[in-house]
């Protein structure tokens, strides 16, 4: 067990790493920071932060003689710096279960072979996988690229073959999965933690709701028949044993209209649906992280009560810092903000969480706060260009 006071580190500086810094530290862990921006959310509230590049061996090297544990907010983090780093401390996740999450022809391979259900999908790797005929099954599809995709960027739709071929050369041609575009009845997820003694545990399914690529609303639990809910936790523990994972991860899913449940992604870290779980459940997906890293035992993940997440994105602050006290006016709702300095359209700026006796409730408050939020926005705006 690493005891608090001991130094951890963690790999990027995002709100995920944020929330992950704030939860450690609230059980007396020190947080050391790798991430090369200047200002970064979890820079700014970790103990030290080291500006360098995630494949810089020095600042890798200050990290791993440092700390105890190493842990990671984003699977885009390059690989051999996990294995370099696991050399010297105890690294979670393990470089090897990043490599199948942070590319999606791995990771829908490693899906089908563990006897879970995906979207048809073909993968594209050059002309050769071009032709009519493996294309035309797969329309209307998306074409994502295999690598380094977030927020639904790195994919394009296409209706016709030619679309795919102009996308794919859009892509700049390199590795892609064109996957059927279907029309779901809804999107749920499941986080799951599992610690080195094998003991797992998986939070209640969120409800997700995206805007243009990027999650909006997430209800939690999900409005889901209980059989659907026990079939996606049961889906959800088996990526995280057959991975042989240790740490948090969430798995993303489509319910088809048939009540189909189909796995989207994996993501080898806590998750932007998860986020209810700081204000709602009695452990954090954020803590659970700490917890697994330093050996601890895993806290429990149930909930005290039903939860609405909304994100709040770059836009709204378009004509400036938004009026806070539309969701501070309700005594259960949580604001909580990343520290950005730079609100850009469609970049995640905070979230709110909105509590409730029923998921219903807090829907509707949370529609509310946000509806206000966004007119505001918009009615300034309008005045600032009158
Ligand atoms: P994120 O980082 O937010 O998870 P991403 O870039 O990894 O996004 P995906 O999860 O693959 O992208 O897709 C983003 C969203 O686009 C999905 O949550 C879903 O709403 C929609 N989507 C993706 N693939 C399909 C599909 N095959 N059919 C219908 N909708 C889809
Ligand atoms: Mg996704």
């Amino acid at each position: 067990m690493i005891a608090p006071g001991s130094w951890l580190g963690l790999l990027g500086g995002g709100q995920l790493g944020r929330m992950f810094t704030m939860a450690a530290q609230s059980m007396g862990y020190r947080v050391l920071v790798l991430d090369p921006g200047d200002h970064s959310p979890a820079g700014s509230v970790a103990d030290e932060h080291l500006r360098a590049d995630y494949l810089d061996r020095e600042a890798l090297r200050k990290m791993a003689t440092r700390c105890a544990a190493v842990t990671t907010e984003f699977e885009n983090v390059p690989a051999e710096s996990l294995a370099f780093l696991a050399q010297h401390a105890t690294v979670s996740p393990a470089a090897a279960a990043v490599a199948v999450a942070q590319d999606r022809i791995r990771e829908k391979t490693f899906l089908v072979d563990s006897g879970l259900d995906v979207a048809p999908f073909s993968v594209i790797r050059s002309e050769a996988d071009l032709q009519d005929a493996l294309l035309a099954p797969l329309l209307p599809g998306i074409l994502k690229i295999a690598r380094l995709g977030y927020d639904g960027k790195g994919q394009v739709r296409v209706a016709t073959p030619q679309d795919v071929r102009s996308a794919f050369a859009s892509l700049g041609g390199r590795p892609c999965v064109l996957e059927k575009f279907l029309a779901l009845e809804r999107e749920v997820s499941v986080v799951v933690a599992r610690a080195f003694d094998d003991q797992l545990v998986t939070y209640p399914l969120s409800e997700n709701h995206h805007a243009g690529g990027i999650l909006d609303i997430s209800i939690v639990p999900a409005r889901v028949s209980p059989q659907l809910a026990d079939a996606a936790r049961t889906g959800a523990m088996k990526v995280a044993e057959r991975l042989d994972y240790r740490g948090v991860l969430c798995v993303e899913y489509f319910v088809l209209r048939d009540g189909q449940l189909l796995v989207n992604e994996i993501a080898p870290r806590p998750h932007n649906s998860g986020h209810y779980s700081i204000d709602a459940c009695v452990t954090s997906q954020f803590e659970q992280q700490a917890r697994v890293l330093c050996g601890l035992p895993l806290g429990d993940p149930s909930m005290h009560c039903p939860a609405v997440m909304v994100n709040l994105l770059g836009e709204l602050w378009a004509a400036g810092e938004p009026r806070w006290e539309h969701v501070l006016r309700h005594p259960r709702a949580k604001l909580h903000l990343y520290g950005k300095t730079e609100a850009r359209a469609g970049r995640k700026m905070g979230h709110f969480t909105v509590l409730a006796e029923d998921a219903a409730a807090a829907l509707e408050t949370a529609t509310d706060v946000k509806a206000m939020l966004l007119a505001d926005a918009q009615s300034l705006r309008a005045a600032g260009a009158a």
